[in-house]
Protein backbone atom coordinates (compact mmCIF):
# COMPACT_ATOMS: atom_id res chain seq x y z
CA UNK A 1 0.00 0.00 0.00
CA UNK A 2 1.18 3.46 -0.60
CA UNK A 3 0.86 6.57 1.84
CA UNK A 4 -0.13 9.83 -0.04
CA UNK A 5 0.40 13.20 1.90
CA UNK A 6 -1.44 16.42 0.85
CA UNK A 7 -0.48 19.87 1.91
CA UNK A 8 -2.06 22.76 2.90
CA UNK A 9 -2.16 24.36 -0.85
CA UNK A 10 -3.24 20.96 -2.37
CA UNK A 11 -6.30 20.98 -0.18
CA UNK A 12 -6.95 24.61 0.34
CA UNK A 13 -9.59 25.15 -2.01
CA UNK A 14 -12.27 23.15 -4.13
CA UNK A 15 -10.45 23.24 -7.03
CA UNK A 16 -7.46 21.72 -5.28
CA UNK A 17 -9.43 19.33 -3.30
CA UNK A 18 -10.92 18.16 -6.93
CA UNK A 19 -7.36 18.01 -8.42
CA UNK A 20 -6.17 15.77 -5.00
CA UNK A 21 -9.45 13.52 -5.92
CA UNK A 22 -8.05 12.34 -9.39
CA UNK A 23 -4.97 11.67 -8.38
CA UNK A 24 -6.01 9.66 -5.20
CA UNK A 25 -9.18 7.93 -7.15
CA UNK A 26 -7.03 5.29 -9.61
CA UNK A 27 -8.36 2.20 -8.08
CA UNK A 28 -4.86 1.50 -5.49
CA UNK A 29 -5.75 0.57 -2.18
CA UNK A 30 -4.19 3.49 -0.14
CA UNK A 31 -3.51 5.58 3.24
CA UNK A 32 -3.95 9.57 2.20
CA UNK A 33 -2.78 12.26 4.48
CA UNK A 34 -4.08 15.53 4.40
CA UNK A 35 -2.93 18.52 6.36
CA UNK A 36 -5.17 21.86 7.53
CA UNK A 37 -6.30 23.62 4.29
CA UNK A 38 -3.98 27.14 3.74
CA UNK A 39 -3.77 29.46 6.42
CA UNK A 40 -6.08 27.19 8.63
CA UNK A 41 -3.15 26.71 11.16
CA UNK A 42 -1.73 30.34 11.25
CA UNK A 43 -5.12 31.60 11.89
CA UNK A 44 -5.17 28.85 14.81
CA UNK A 45 -1.85 30.01 16.24
CA UNK A 46 -3.31 33.28 16.09
CA UNK A 47 -6.14 32.64 18.07
CA UNK A 48 -4.27 30.45 20.58
CA UNK A 49 -1.95 33.65 21.31
CA UNK A 50 -4.58 36.12 21.63
CA UNK A 51 -6.36 33.96 24.19
CA UNK A 52 -2.88 33.51 26.22
CA UNK A 53 -2.48 36.98 25.82
CA UNK A 54 -6.23 37.47 27.08
CA UNK A 55 -7.96 39.22 24.57
CA UNK A 56 -10.90 37.26 24.65
CA UNK A 57 -12.82 39.59 22.29
CA UNK A 58 -9.97 39.69 19.19
CA UNK A 59 -10.17 35.68 19.51
CA UNK A 60 -13.73 35.86 19.12
CA UNK A 61 -13.74 37.74 16.22
CA UNK A 62 -10.74 35.99 14.51
CA UNK A 63 -12.75 32.43 15.68
CA UNK A 64 -15.98 34.29 13.27
CA UNK A 65 -13.86 35.31 10.58
CA UNK A 66 -12.29 31.73 10.23
CA UNK A 67 -15.87 30.03 10.85
CA UNK A 68 -17.50 32.48 7.81
CA UNK A 69 -14.56 31.00 5.08
CA UNK A 70 -15.55 27.57 6.36
CA UNK A 71 -19.25 27.63 5.81
CA UNK A 72 -18.29 29.16 2.48
CA UNK A 73 -15.89 25.80 1.62
CA UNK A 74 -18.33 23.76 2.84
CA UNK A 75 -21.09 25.22 0.79
CA UNK A 76 -18.77 25.11 -2.77
CA UNK A 77 -17.69 21.24 -1.75
CA UNK A 78 -20.96 19.56 -0.54
CA UNK A 79 -23.91 19.70 -3.00
CA UNK A 80 -26.11 16.85 -1.33
CA UNK A 81 -28.49 18.43 1.05
CA UNK A 82 -28.30 15.46 3.26
CA UNK A 83 -23.79 15.42 3.53
CA UNK A 84 -24.25 19.03 3.68
CA UNK A 85 -26.16 19.14 6.86
CA UNK A 86 -23.84 16.17 8.18
CA UNK A 87 -20.63 18.37 7.67
CA UNK A 88 -22.54 21.81 8.82
CA UNK A 89 -22.87 20.27 11.74
CA UNK A 90 -19.54 19.03 12.57
CA UNK A 91 -17.74 22.22 11.54
CA UNK A 92 -20.00 24.33 13.67
CA UNK A 93 -18.97 21.58 16.56
CA UNK A 94 -15.23 22.00 15.80
CA UNK A 95 -16.08 26.50 16.47
CA UNK A 96 -18.09 25.50 19.35
CA UNK A 97 -15.39 24.11 20.63
CA UNK A 98 -12.99 27.00 19.35
CA UNK A 99 -15.20 29.26 20.91
CA UNK A 100 -15.48 27.10 24.65
CA UNK A 101 -11.31 27.46 24.38
CA UNK A 102 -11.73 31.46 24.93
CA UNK A 103 -13.25 30.86 28.36
CA UNK A 104 -10.93 27.79 29.93
CA UNK A 105 -7.53 28.62 31.18
CA UNK A 106 -5.01 28.61 28.93
CA UNK A 107 -2.19 25.94 28.53
CA UNK A 108 -0.05 24.09 26.47
CA UNK A 109 -3.08 21.93 25.91
CA UNK A 110 -5.24 23.87 25.02
CA UNK A 111 -3.22 25.51 22.70
CA UNK A 112 -2.48 21.53 21.23
CA UNK A 113 -6.11 21.24 21.17
CA UNK A 114 -7.04 24.60 19.34
CA UNK A 115 -4.10 23.67 16.48
CA UNK A 116 -5.56 20.19 15.92
CA UNK A 117 -8.83 21.68 14.72
CA UNK A 118 -7.70 22.47 11.40
CA UNK A 119 -6.42 18.56 10.36
CA UNK A 120 -9.92 17.51 11.66
CA UNK A 121 -11.77 19.86 9.52
CA UNK A 122 -9.97 19.26 6.41
CA UNK A 123 -10.42 15.35 6.65
CA UNK A 124 -13.81 15.18 7.65
CA UNK A 125 -14.62 17.68 4.93
CA UNK A 126 -12.48 16.02 2.39
CA UNK A 127 -14.06 12.25 3.40
CA UNK A 128 -17.43 13.46 2.92
CA UNK A 129 -16.82 14.67 -0.50
CA UNK A 130 -15.25 11.78 -1.40
CA UNK A 131 -18.35 10.02 -0.28
CA UNK A 132 -20.33 12.14 -2.41
CA UNK A 133 -18.64 12.03 -5.48
CA UNK A 134 -19.14 8.27 -5.14
CA UNK A 135 -15.52 6.85 -4.05
CA UNK A 136 -15.40 4.36 -0.94
CA UNK A 137 -13.30 6.15 1.51
CA UNK A 138 -13.25 5.74 5.37
CA UNK A 139 -11.88 8.29 8.52
CA UNK A 140 -8.76 6.71 10.42
CA UNK A 141 -8.56 9.11 13.07
CA UNK A 142 -5.22 9.63 13.90
CA UNK A 143 -5.87 10.74 17.99
CA UNK A 144 -6.14 6.73 18.37
CA UNK A 145 -3.03 5.43 17.01
CA UNK A 146 -0.14 8.19 16.43
CA UNK A 147 1.50 8.56 19.57
CA UNK A 148 4.91 10.26 20.69
CA UNK A 149 7.17 9.59 23.80
CA UNK A 150 8.38 11.53 26.67
CA UNK A 151 11.12 13.18 24.46
CA UNK A 152 8.10 13.91 21.75
CA UNK A 153 9.63 11.40 19.56
CA UNK A 154 7.19 8.74 17.72
CA UNK A 155 6.73 5.56 19.71
CA UNK A 156 6.71 4.46 16.52
CA UNK A 157 5.95 0.69 17.74
CA UNK A 158 2.81 2.40 19.50
CA UNK A 159 1.61 3.46 16.38
CA UNK A 160 2.18 0.54 14.39
CA UNK A 161 0.21 -1.59 16.27
CA UNK A 162 -2.54 0.66 17.00
CA UNK A 163 -2.99 1.37 13.54
CA UNK A 164 -2.82 -2.38 12.44
CA UNK A 165 -5.82 -2.43 15.19
CA UNK A 166 -7.56 0.56 13.75
CA UNK A 167 -7.04 -0.88 9.99
CA UNK A 168 -8.30 -4.19 11.24
CA UNK A 169 -11.76 -2.78 12.67
CA UNK A 170 -12.13 0.18 9.90
CA UNK A 171 -14.77 -0.40 7.06
CA UNK A 172 -12.89 -1.97 4.43
CA UNK A 173 -12.35 0.86 1.91
CA UNK A 174 -10.20 2.15 -1.32
CA UNK A 175 -9.08 4.94 0.09
CA UNK A 176 -8.39 5.72 4.19
CA UNK A 177 -7.85 9.20 5.24
CA UNK A 178 -6.26 10.65 8.42
CA UNK A 179 -4.92 13.76 9.67
CA UNK A 180 -1.27 14.93 9.30
CA UNK A 181 0.42 16.73 12.26
CA UNK A 182 -1.64 15.69 15.08
CA UNK A 183 -0.79 13.35 17.94
CA UNK A 184 -1.38 11.86 21.70
CA UNK A 185 1.62 12.81 23.87
CA UNK A 186 2.93 9.95 26.47
CA UNK A 187 0.03 11.57 29.08
CA UNK A 188 -2.61 11.38 26.45
CA UNK A 189 -3.04 15.09 25.63
CA UNK A 190 -3.51 15.75 22.28
CA UNK A 191 -0.21 17.39 21.20
CA UNK A 192 1.29 17.90 17.52
CA UNK A 193 4.58 16.70 15.37
CA UNK A 194 5.47 20.60 15.18
CA UNK A 195 4.85 23.07 12.45
CA UNK A 196 4.68 21.30 9.00
CA UNK A 197 4.40 18.16 11.00
CA UNK A 198 2.18 16.58 8.25
CA UNK A 199 5.06 14.85 6.42
CA UNK A 200 6.45 14.10 9.54
CA UNK A 201 2.91 12.00 9.92
CA UNK A 202 3.25 10.42 6.24
CA UNK A 203 6.44 8.51 6.62
CA UNK A 204 5.51 7.21 10.35
CA UNK A 205 3.04 5.54 8.89
CA UNK A 206 4.53 4.64 6.00
CA UNK A 207 6.84 2.56 8.24
CA UNK A 208 4.82 1.55 10.11
CA UNK A 209 2.80 -0.14 7.52
CA UNK A 210 6.18 -0.66 5.82
CA UNK A 211 4.74 1.07 2.49
CA UNK A 212 5.91 0.54 -1.13
CA UNK A 213 6.52 4.11 -1.21
CA UNK A 214 5.39 8.02 0.60
CA UNK A 215 4.63 10.31 -1.64
CA UNK A 216 4.51 13.83 -1.08
CA UNK A 217 1.75 16.31 -2.78
CA UNK A 218 2.79 19.97 -2.39
CA UNK A 219 2.46 22.99 -4.45
CA UNK A 220 6.14 22.83 -6.30
CA UNK A 221 7.58 20.12 -8.85
CA UNK A 222 9.92 18.30 -5.95
CA UNK A 223 13.12 19.85 -4.07
CA UNK A 224 14.96 23.09 -5.75
CA UNK A 225 18.47 23.31 -5.92
CA UNK A 226 18.19 26.30 -3.83
CA UNK A 227 14.66 28.38 -1.82
CA UNK A 228 12.39 29.16 -4.63
CA UNK A 229 11.18 31.88 -2.08
CA UNK A 230 14.46 34.01 -1.61
CA UNK A 231 16.18 33.05 -5.36
CA UNK A 232 14.78 33.42 -9.08
CA UNK A 233 15.61 30.16 -11.73
CA UNK A 234 15.55 27.20 -9.08
CA UNK A 235 15.17 23.95 -10.66
CA UNK A 236 13.95 20.76 -9.32
CA UNK A 237 16.31 17.61 -8.06
CA UNK A 238 15.05 14.45 -9.94
CA UNK A 239 17.02 12.21 -7.33
CA UNK A 240 18.44 12.59 -3.92
CA UNK A 241 19.68 10.20 -1.27
CA UNK A 242 18.17 9.72 1.95
CA UNK A 243 21.51 11.42 3.45
CA UNK A 244 20.62 14.51 1.08
CA UNK A 245 17.19 14.83 1.62
CA UNK A 246 17.41 14.21 5.91
CA UNK A 247 20.52 17.17 5.56
CA UNK A 248 18.44 19.31 3.25
CA UNK A 249 15.01 18.82 5.23
CA UNK A 250 16.59 19.30 9.16
CA UNK A 251 18.89 22.58 7.51
CA UNK A 252 15.90 24.26 6.35
CA UNK A 253 14.56 23.30 2.66
CA UNK A 254 11.05 23.95 4.09
CA UNK A 255 9.29 21.59 1.45
CA UNK A 256 10.24 19.07 4.03
CA UNK A 257 9.51 18.68 7.92
CA UNK A 258 12.90 18.37 9.04
CA UNK A 259 12.30 14.53 10.11
CA UNK A 260 10.99 13.42 7.62
CA UNK A 261 13.05 11.45 6.17
CA UNK A 262 14.19 9.75 9.54
CA UNK A 263 11.25 7.08 9.68
CA UNK A 264 11.64 5.42 6.40
CA UNK A 265 15.37 5.70 5.74
CA UNK A 266 16.16 2.20 7.50
CA UNK A 267 13.88 0.33 5.58
CA UNK A 268 14.72 2.23 2.58
CA UNK A 269 11.15 3.25 1.90
CA UNK A 270 11.15 5.48 -1.84
CA UNK A 271 9.90 9.12 -0.97
CA UNK A 272 8.44 10.83 -3.83
CA UNK A 273 7.81 14.76 -3.79
CA UNK A 274 5.21 15.62 -6.68
CA UNK A 275 3.00 18.62 -7.25
CA UNK A 276 -0.70 18.24 -7.07
CA UNK A 277 -0.65 21.98 -9.24
CA UNK A 278 1.50 19.47 -12.28
CA UNK A 279 0.95 15.69 -11.58
CA UNK A 280 2.91 14.46 -14.57
CA UNK A 281 6.39 16.62 -13.67
CA UNK A 282 8.42 13.74 -12.22
CA UNK A 283 9.51 15.81 -8.68
CA UNK A 284 11.70 14.20 -6.58
CA UNK A 285 12.65 10.82 -5.72
CA UNK A 286 14.27 10.11 -2.51
CA UNK A 287 15.80 6.58 -1.99
CA UNK A 288 19.17 4.80 -1.17
CA UNK A 289 20.84 5.06 -4.31
CA UNK A 290 23.28 8.18 -4.79
CA UNK A 291 23.17 9.28 -8.34
CA UNK A 292 25.66 11.59 -9.26
CA UNK A 293 28.24 13.78 -7.06
CA UNK A 294 28.97 17.42 -6.52
CA UNK A 295 26.82 19.55 -5.23
CA UNK A 296 23.32 19.49 -5.53
CA UNK A 297 21.30 22.01 -3.85
CA UNK A 298 21.53 24.93 -0.91
CA UNK A 299 19.03 25.59 1.95
CA UNK A 300 19.14 28.34 4.92
CA UNK A 301 18.02 27.36 8.56
CA UNK A 302 17.06 30.95 10.87
CA UNK A 303 17.21 31.50 14.33
CA UNK A 304 20.27 30.13 15.06
CA UNK A 305 22.85 31.38 18.13
CA UNK A 306 26.43 31.35 17.57
CA UNK A 307 28.97 30.95 21.30
CA UNK A 308 32.38 31.43 21.05
CA UNK A 309 34.20 29.85 24.04
CA UNK A 310 37.44 31.60 24.90
CA UNK A 311 39.80 30.10 26.86
CA UNK A 312 43.97 30.86 27.18
CA UNK A 313 44.83 27.72 28.09
CA UNK A 314 42.60 25.80 26.00
CA UNK A 315 44.68 22.98 24.03
CA UNK A 316 46.65 22.32 26.81
CA UNK A 317 44.00 21.83 28.78
CA UNK A 318 42.79 18.45 27.28
CA UNK A 319 39.42 17.95 28.88
CA UNK A 320 38.42 21.31 27.43
CA UNK A 321 35.81 20.09 24.81
CA UNK A 322 34.40 17.57 26.93
CA UNK A 323 33.92 19.64 29.86
CA UNK A 324 32.06 22.40 27.25
CA UNK A 325 29.67 19.26 25.92
CA UNK A 326 28.58 17.87 29.45
CA UNK A 327 27.19 21.80 29.86
CA UNK A 328 25.35 21.42 26.71
CA UNK A 329 24.32 17.86 27.56
CA UNK A 330 23.29 18.83 31.07
CA UNK A 331 20.99 21.56 29.75
CA UNK A 332 19.48 19.43 26.89
CA UNK A 333 20.88 21.65 24.02
CA UNK A 334 22.02 20.60 21.10
CA UNK A 335 25.19 21.37 19.23
CA UNK A 336 24.64 22.09 15.15
CA UNK A 337 27.96 23.38 13.95
CA UNK A 338 31.53 23.53 15.59
CA UNK A 339 35.19 25.06 14.77
CA UNK A 340 37.99 25.22 17.27
CA UNK A 341 41.31 26.93 16.89
CA UNK A 342 44.33 27.35 19.82
CA UNK A 343 42.60 29.80 21.96
CA UNK A 344 38.42 29.43 21.39
CA UNK A 345 35.99 27.03 20.18
CA UNK A 346 32.91 28.40 18.05
CA UNK A 347 29.42 26.61 17.64
CA UNK A 348 26.12 26.88 16.74
CA UNK A 349 22.98 26.16 18.92
CA UNK A 350 19.38 26.52 17.43
CA UNK A 351 17.03 26.27 20.92
CA UNK A 352 18.42 29.11 23.32
CA UNK A 353 15.89 28.08 26.04
CA UNK A 354 18.50 27.35 28.18
CA UNK A 355 21.26 29.44 26.59
CA UNK A 356 21.36 31.63 30.31
CA UNK A 357 22.25 28.70 32.09
CA UNK A 358 24.31 27.09 29.54
CA UNK A 359 26.28 31.14 29.72
CA UNK A 360 26.69 30.63 33.62
CA UNK A 361 28.41 27.72 33.26
CA UNK A 362 30.14 28.17 30.39
CA UNK A 363 31.95 31.47 32.81
CA UNK A 364 32.94 29.91 35.25
CA UNK A 365 35.87 29.04 32.87
CA UNK A 366 36.10 31.05 29.77
CA UNK A 367 35.13 34.64 28.42
CA UNK A 368 31.79 33.50 26.26
CA UNK A 369 30.52 35.91 22.90
CA UNK A 370 26.92 35.14 21.70
CA UNK A 371 25.76 36.94 18.91
CA UNK A 372 22.06 36.13 17.40
CA UNK A 373 20.64 36.15 14.45
CA UNK A 374 22.43 33.74 12.40
CA UNK A 375 21.77 31.48 9.62
CA UNK A 376 23.95 28.12 8.45
CA UNK A 377 23.80 27.73 4.93
CA UNK A 378 24.04 24.08 4.29
CA UNK A 379 25.74 22.81 0.68
CA UNK A 380 24.36 19.26 0.29
CA UNK A 381 25.63 16.80 -2.36
CA UNK A 382 27.30 13.14 -2.57
CA UNK A 383 30.87 13.20 -1.63
CA UNK A 384 30.77 17.03 -2.15
CA UNK A 385 34.11 17.71 -0.25
CA UNK A 386 36.11 15.56 -2.73
CA UNK A 387 34.57 17.20 -6.05
CA UNK A 388 36.43 18.96 -8.58
CA UNK A 389 34.06 22.17 -9.01
CA UNK A 390 33.43 22.79 -5.06
CA UNK A 391 36.00 25.23 -5.23
CA UNK A 392 33.53 27.48 -6.94
CA UNK A 393 31.78 28.07 -3.20
CA UNK A 394 34.56 29.90 -1.98
CA UNK A 395 33.78 32.84 -4.07
CA UNK A 396 31.12 33.71 -1.44
CA UNK A 397 33.85 35.21 0.97
CA UNK A 398 34.67 38.17 -1.29
CA UNK A 399 30.84 38.83 -1.05
CA UNK A 400 29.78 38.16 2.70
CA UNK A 401 31.39 37.46 6.38
CA UNK A 402 31.70 34.35 7.16
CA UNK A 403 30.95 33.42 10.29
CA UNK A 404 32.21 29.89 10.61
CA UNK A 405 32.85 27.46 7.69
CA UNK A 406 32.31 24.01 8.59
CA UNK A 407 33.67 21.78 5.69
CA UNK A 408 34.91 17.79 6.03
CA UNK A 409 32.83 16.93 9.37
CA UNK A 410 30.70 15.20 6.99
CA UNK A 411 31.99 14.43 2.65
CA UNK A 412 28.12 15.48 1.80
CA UNK A 413 27.48 18.74 3.71
CA UNK A 414 29.47 22.03 3.84
CA UNK A 415 27.63 24.81 6.41
CA UNK A 416 28.52 28.33 6.64
CA UNK A 417 27.61 30.56 9.31
CA UNK A 418 26.40 34.01 8.37
CA UNK A 419 24.18 36.79 9.46
CA UNK A 420 20.42 36.34 8.95
CA UNK A 421 20.47 39.42 7.39
CA UNK A 422 23.03 38.59 4.54
CA UNK A 423 21.17 35.29 3.97
CA UNK A 424 19.01 36.01 0.77
CA UNK A 425 22.33 37.85 -0.93
CA UNK A 426 24.34 34.49 0.00
CA UNK A 427 21.75 32.35 -1.07
CA UNK A 428 21.61 34.14 -5.05
CA UNK A 429 25.38 34.55 -5.01
CA UNK A 430 25.75 31.01 -4.05
CA UNK A 431 23.45 30.14 -6.82
CA UNK A 432 25.68 32.11 -9.00
CA UNK A 433 28.81 30.71 -8.82
CA UNK A 434 27.34 26.68 -8.34
CA UNK A 435 24.75 26.43 -10.69
CA UNK A 436 24.76 29.19 -13.17
CA UNK A 437 28.60 29.93 -14.39
CA UNK A 438 30.19 27.22 -16.13
CA UNK A 439 33.62 28.36 -15.37
CA UNK A 440 34.89 30.88 -13.73
P1 LIG B 1 2.75 22.07 2.09
O1 LIG B 1 1.73 23.00 2.63
O2 LIG B 1 2.29 21.30 0.88
O3 LIG B 1 3.34 21.19 3.15
P2 LIG B 1 5.05 23.80 2.23
O4 LIG B 1 4.74 25.24 2.10
O5 LIG B 1 5.32 23.28 3.58
O6 LIG B 1 3.90 22.98 1.49
O7 LIG B 1 6.33 23.42 1.31
C1 LIG B 1 6.36 23.79 -0.06
C2 LIG B 1 7.10 25.11 -0.20
O8 LIG B 1 8.45 24.96 0.24
C3 LIG B 1 7.27 25.58 -1.63
O9 LIG B 1 6.13 26.27 -2.07
C4 LIG B 1 8.52 26.44 -1.55
O10 LIG B 1 8.22 27.80 -1.45
C5 LIG B 1 9.20 26.05 -0.23
N1 LIG B 1 10.58 25.63 -0.41
C6 LIG B 1 11.64 26.07 0.33
N2 LIG B 1 12.79 25.50 -0.05
C7 LIG B 1 12.47 24.67 -1.09
C8 LIG B 1 13.23 23.81 -1.93
N3 LIG B 1 14.55 23.66 -1.78
N4 LIG B 1 12.58 23.14 -2.90
C9 LIG B 1 11.25 23.25 -3.06
N5 LIG B 1 10.48 24.04 -2.29
C10 LIG B 1 11.07 24.74 -1.31
N1 LIG C 1 -1.13 22.19 9.44
C1 LIG C 1 0.18 22.05 10.04
C2 LIG C 1 1.00 23.32 9.79
O1 LIG C 1 0.55 24.22 9.09
C3 LIG C 1 0.90 20.83 9.59
C4 LIG C 1 1.26 20.79 8.12
O2 LIG C 1 0.68 21.52 7.30
O3 LIG C 1 2.11 19.98 7.76
O4 LIG C 1 2.08 23.43 10.30
MG1 LIG D 1 4.77 21.59 4.64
Amino acid sequence: MRVLKFGGTSVGSVQNMNNVKSIINDGDKKIVVLSAMSGTTNALVNIASKISEGNKNEASTEINNLYNKYVDVVNELIIDNSLKEVVSEYVSERFEFLNECVEKSFSQVVENEILAQGELLSTFMFNKFLQQQGVNSQLLPALDFMRINEVKEPDSEAIKSLLDNVLTFTPEADIYITQGFICLDSNGDVSNLQRGGSDYTATIVGAAINAEEVQIWTDIDGMHNNDPRFVEGTKPISDLSFDEAAELAYFGAKILHPQTVLPVRKDGIPVRLKNTMNPPAHGTLISKNHVESGIKAIAAKDGITAIKIKSGRMLQAYGFLRKVFEIFEANKTSIDMITTSEVAVSLTIDDDSNLGAIIEELETFSTIEVDRNQSIVCLVGHSIVDHKNTFKLFQILKDVNIRMISYGGSRNNISLLIDTEKKVDTLQKLNEYLFELVAI
